[in-house]
């Protein structure tokens, strides 16, 4: 084998590596969904609720944004309209939340959360604790990785919500690949990195 065959075989090693490394992310990323599935199907089984239902129960605890209207929550949630109408009426049944008119837009349903509602909302997940046991280094990898990722499909329009920093049009890198934010002014450590930012505005 020729140094010119050589080094496009080293190429096309390098980009079947990549590839295949890729390939491999998906894979464990799969395996970490379907891990994440199985503890908040065992969570909302133990509450009485369908994961949807807790899903719900889960944002409106956690507050604005995002607004706690049906239209936002099906958005914040990728589903349907009708699918998070009826979801909160089987909340409302159990005396988990109730439904009241917004003042402002009277066309505009919100829902809100009863006293009785914000305990499986608290409810530990398992997963973080997961998370929190692996070293420092490989949290913050993880982190900017997986908000990389995100980013990726906010722009790709596969995901249509995400109030992360890497969309967020405040965010800036400098010639390091350091993180700043212009809003607050404040350089942004990578473990600083926001994945639900209440002053995220959306990257043009
Ligand atoms: S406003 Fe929030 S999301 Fe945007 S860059 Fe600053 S900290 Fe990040």
């Amino acid at each position: 084998m020729g140094p010119f065959l050589r080094a496009e075989h080293l190429v096309s090693a390098g980009r079947d590596q990549t590839e295949n490394v890729a390939g491999k992310i998906d894979a464990a990323l799969t395996q970490l969904a379907r891990a994440r599935r199985i503890q908040r199907q065992s969570l909302a089984t133990r509450h009485g609720l369908s994961p949807l239902q807790l899903d719900i129960l889960m944002i409106v605890a956690a507050g604005e944004p995002p607004e706690p209207s049906i239209g936002v929550l099906a958005r914040e949630l990728g589903v349907t309209q009708p699918t998070v109408t009826a979801a909160v009426i089987a909340l409302e049944r159990k005396g988990l939340v109730r439904r009241e008119q917004s003042a402002q837009t009277p066309r505009r349903t919100l829902v809100r959360l009863e006293p009785s509602g914000r305990r499986p909302a608290q409810a530990d997940l398992p997963f973080v604790e997961v998370a929190g046991r692996l070293e420092p280094r490989l949290q913050e990898a993880m982190l900017e990785g997986a908000l990389t990722m995100i980013a990726h499909l906010v722009e790709d329009g596969t995901l249509s919500v995400a109030r992360t920093c890497l969309t967020c049009r405040f965010h800036r890198r400098d010639a390091d690949g350091d993180h700043h934010c212009v809003l607050l002014g404040v350089p942004l450590a990578r473990l600083d990195l926001r994945v639900d930012c209440p002053e995220h505005q959306p990257a043009a």
